[in-house]
């Protein structure tokens, strides 16, 4: 099962690609995480790119296609994948439509997780409350609510196209994100086995 998680920030394509991995026996690809982990780790890839994570931008599609490249070359990815958070623009899904042309494997589906913008504005934003409680309380959840802004305007500019690029490919299944956790996961499973 080779597989692309698409939705807006907060939506909970990470929640679901996690609950998918453990259902299907197949990994997480998430650009986020990578990155996230460059940054802990500060190589140059990862102190590059914190700055422009830190203000919600994208990093340049070069890094992650490269980074995706890379990853799907691995043995654990020869049963297939959830990529979570990439493409995000429409010449990574070409340079990924390219990846996989070249390495043989082909897309089962794009799931889209749609979800109310207000809700994941306050979603995203109390997650980060929480995060910063259990760290002592360092960071104030209300700094990052222009960061938030930020990443669904890009989410809408640059990300929200693919669903129609995907869907000329009759690859798109939309699933509604507003319900429980338990709800999506079985809707992205029956939309997946339809
Ligand atoms: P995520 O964890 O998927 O929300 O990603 C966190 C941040 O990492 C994003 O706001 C971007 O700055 C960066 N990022 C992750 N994936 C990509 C991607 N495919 N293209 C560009 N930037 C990305």
């Amino acid at each position: 099962m080779r597989i692309i998680l698409l939705g807006p920030p907060g939506a909970g394509k990470g929640t679901q690609a996690k609950i998918l991995t453990e259902a299907y026996g197949i990994p997480q690809l998430s650009t986020g995480d990578i990155l996230r982990s460059a940054i802990a780790q500060q190589t140059p890839m990862g102190l590059a790119a914190k700055e422009i994570m830190d203000r919600g931008d994208l990093v340049p599609d070069e890094v992650v296609n490269g980074i995706v490249s890379e990853r799907l070359d691995a043995d654990d990815c020869k049963p297939g994948f959830i990529l979570d958070g990439f493409p995000r623009t429409i010449p990574q899904a070409e340079a990924l439509d390219e990846m996989l042309e070249e390495k043989g494997m082909k897309l089962d589906g794009v799931v889209e997780i749609t979800a109310d913008p207000d809700v994941l504005v306050e979603r995203i934003v109390n997650r980060a409350r929480e995060t910063a409680a259990a760290s002592g309380g360092a960071a104030r959840a209300d700094d990052n609510v222009d960061v938030v802004r930020n990443r669904l305007n890009v989410y809408r500019e640059l990300t929200e196209p693919l669903v129609g690029y995907y869907r000329d490919k009759g690859l798109v299944k939309s699933v509604d994100g507003m319900q429980s956790v338990e709800e999506v996961t079985a809707a992205i499973r029956r939309a997946l086995h339809n």
